[in-house]
């Protein structure tokens, strides 16, 4: 019994009646229990912010076990985590993470970028490492309330925002390797400055395949924190020769799956006339980008489709290089909650240098034009469906 409860604890989404009848608390935002810091942080100047350096006042934890559910929600002041050496996240990786940015608008107001999908993807990858799902609006409900009480570091202007990292971690002791039966959320916040302080600067990429991010029936698609730590050597090893990220290949074919933490788009002139705007297919090697998925549904909506062919296909090293070669690579750029858009200048590939070109100056056109589309609506400068969502 003990066990078939756990079972379907961890299977909320493809049961969702069961988790009713099981009797476990579910996560419950209005459950929050909020105690404020009687030390509160300095905030550090705008121009002193460093990517993930520094942290506000407050953070969120949740607490699950697979006897009780989802415990209180927590908001309290950022503080150590105390856990026995022998938790099973040190151990077997039971680790997983998102990734999404608090923007302050003209009227004050914090809002964040398509959320419902950071919910949507964390609970795929709790899924896919047997952690337990949790509704993801409840779990933004919770976001919100510590948003509003630490809105002060949400610092304002084009390219500020506060960077969110919800996490997951299992955290039953014991070294057996199994379904943890209790678990961690925890929720930090960092505020960021523009990626670009000044304007665009277009990266060198080098393209790798003796190291292969992600293969068909891996965990890729996942934001595991275990899919992060082998990219790092490859990527000093680019830096080694000169390029700033790795452009990582797939297969005998040498097909583009992503760059760096970043999914990529490249532009092609087709001899038709049309451009074409292609990415990576979701085949399971491709983390599922929100930024990937916001820049497609613009660009099917906005682009005049007379002029415009938006594809998702796989696309080889080796066609980039060919096209490059006949005038028919117009642009190319990752994308990501981070930078947005990062524009691409260059790409080795065996000895070689394919320059990418930069047709607006330091990236090409509809990079820009993508970046400002997105950018607006993040700010809440215009509204787009739902994408935007306001604190309260
Ligand atoms: C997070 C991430 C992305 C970008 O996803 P966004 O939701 O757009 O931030 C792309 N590729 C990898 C490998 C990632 O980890």
């Amino acid at each position: 019994m003990k066990s078939l409860q756990r079972i379907l604890a961890s299977r909320p989404l493809r049961y969702p009646q069961v988790r009713y009848l099981s009797g476990l608390a579910r996560l419950d935002a209005s459950k929050t229990i909020i105690e404020k810091t009687t030390s509160p942080i300095a905030k550090l100047p705008k121009d002193q912010l460093v990517f993930g350096q520094s942290f506000t006042d407050h953070m969120v934890e949740i607490e699950w076990d697979a006897k009780k559910g989802w415990a209180a929600p927590r908001i309290s002041p950022y503080k150590n985590l105390s856990l026995d050496p022998a938790t099973i996240v040190f151990h077997y990786g039971f680790e997983l993470f998102e990734g999404l940015k608090a923007y302050k608008d003209s009227n004050g107001n914090i809002r964040t970028f398509r959320s419902d999908k950071n919910m949507l993807r964390m609970n795929q990858s709790a899924e896919r490492i047997a952690l337990p799902n949790f509704d993801g609006e409840e779990l933004m409900k919770v976001i919100d309330k510590f948003l509003v009480l630490d809105q002060a570091f949400v610092p304002e202007g084009a390219g500020y925002s506060l960077y969110l990292r919800p996490t997951m971690i299992g955290t039953s002791v014991g070294l057996g390797v199994g379904t943890p039966d209790k678990a961690l959320i925890f929720v930090i916040a960092s505020p960021v400055g523009p990626y670009y302080s000044t304007g665009f600067k277009p990266v060198a990429l080098e393209a790798t395949d003796y190291a292969v991010r992600a293969w068909p029936g891996g965990v890729g698609n996942k934001k595991l924190g275990a899919n992060y730590a082998p990219c790092i050597q490859p990527q000093t090893q680019a830096a080694s020769r000169g390029y700033q990220q790795n452009l990582w290949l797939f297969g005998e074919e040498g097909y583009i799956t992503e760059v760096g933490t970043m999914n990529a788009f490249f532009v092609f002139q087709n001899e038709d006339g049309k451009k074409e705007l292609a990415t990576a297919p979701l085949d399971g090697t491709i983390l599922e980008g929100v930024t990937r998925d916001s820049v497609l549904q613009l660009a099917r909506e906005r682009l005049p489709a007379d002029e415009w062919i938006i594809s998702e296909r796989k696309f080889t090293i080796g066609e980039v290089k060919e096209r490059a070669a006949k005038g028919q690579l117009v642009e190319a750029f990752g994308a990501g909650t981070a930078a947005v858009v990062s524009p691409i200048d260059r790409i080795g590939w065996k000895g070689e240098d394919i320059a990418v070109p930069v047709a607006a100056g330091n990236s090409g056109e509809l990079t820009a034009q993508v970046a400002e589309w997105i950018r607006q609506i993040q700010y809440g400068e215009t509204s787009y469906k739902d994408w935007s969502r306001v604190a309260k």
